[in-house]
């Protein structure tokens, strides 16, 4: 027996934080009943579950690996008709992303409908390294860039240690990489306004040990079953 919100998210209905939203709201029944209770276990292989009346089949895992372009939102559905990754990248399975990239942020993000692998990503407990290419405005000391790797201070709490890497600098603007493994909202931005250096692009070039290699903007690679592996 099995707790419902993690049977629901390896069949890949959504991420696990969803599922257990959609039993809350009494979209879910086991075997025609409504069931409201996280944590209720069932039996998948008996049990008959279905989410707003329509069962969850057996699905195969899938795991994408999406360049993402700027001008897209990382959501399955966005209320206001955006257009989300999920419009660029279509499969039959039912695939949600891991973690979020912002609306302006390009590059490497996941997509999967393996709930359990995609929760371990993006728990605190095990954030992994996440390396990004930032364009700053105006030309950054290298003592802006210590405090960068250092830490500072957000409205959230100090970051964590980061690596930073000067890729180019002029007057007007600056370029480096920089990888974090925590993953608050916004962070990267709100880390260079602390240190007086608005962005003006960013994009995410390695996730974990996965860099964006040969994917151009917009396209998507299915990982190989050796990249799962280490992911898990
Ligand atoms: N940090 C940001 O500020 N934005 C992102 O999209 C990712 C990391």
């Amino acid at each position: 027996m099995e707790r419902l919100q993690k049977v629901l998210a390896q069949s890949g209905v959504a991420s696990r934080r969803k599922c257990e939203e959609l039993i809350v709201a009494g979209k879910v029944t086991v075997n025609g009943q409504v069931v409201t209770e996280l944590g209720t276990k069932v039996d998948s292989t008996r049990d008959t579950i279905a989410v707003e009346g329509k069962p969850i089949g057996k699905q195969q895992s899938v795991y994408i690996l999406f360049n993402k372009p700027t001008g897209v939102v990382t959501t399955v559905s966005d209320p206001e008709g955006r257009k989300t990754v999920i419009d660029l990248v279509q499969v039959k399975e039912r695939i949600f992303p891991v973690g979020r990239l912002d609306m302006n942020t390009s590059g490497l993000l996941l997509l999967t409908n393996d709930g359990q692998l995609a929760n371990g990503l993006i728990h605190p407990c095990h954030e992994v390294d996440k390396t990004y290419r930032v364009v700053v405005h105006g030309s950054i000391t290298d003592d802006s860039l210590k405090r960068l790797e250092n830490g500072v201070l957000l409205e959230d709490g100090m970051t964590a240690p980061a690596k930073v890497k000067l890729l180019a600098r002029s007057s007007k603007q600056s370029a480096f990489e920089i990888t974090i493994h925590e993953g608050r909202n916004r962070q990267v931005r709100r880390m260079c306004e602390a240190v007086g250096h608005p962005v003006l692009k960013l994009k995410r070039v390695k996730f974990a040990f996965l860099t964006i290699g040969k994917v151009k903007t917009g396209e998507w690679r299915r990982l190989t079953a050796e990249e799962v592996d280490r992911l898990y």
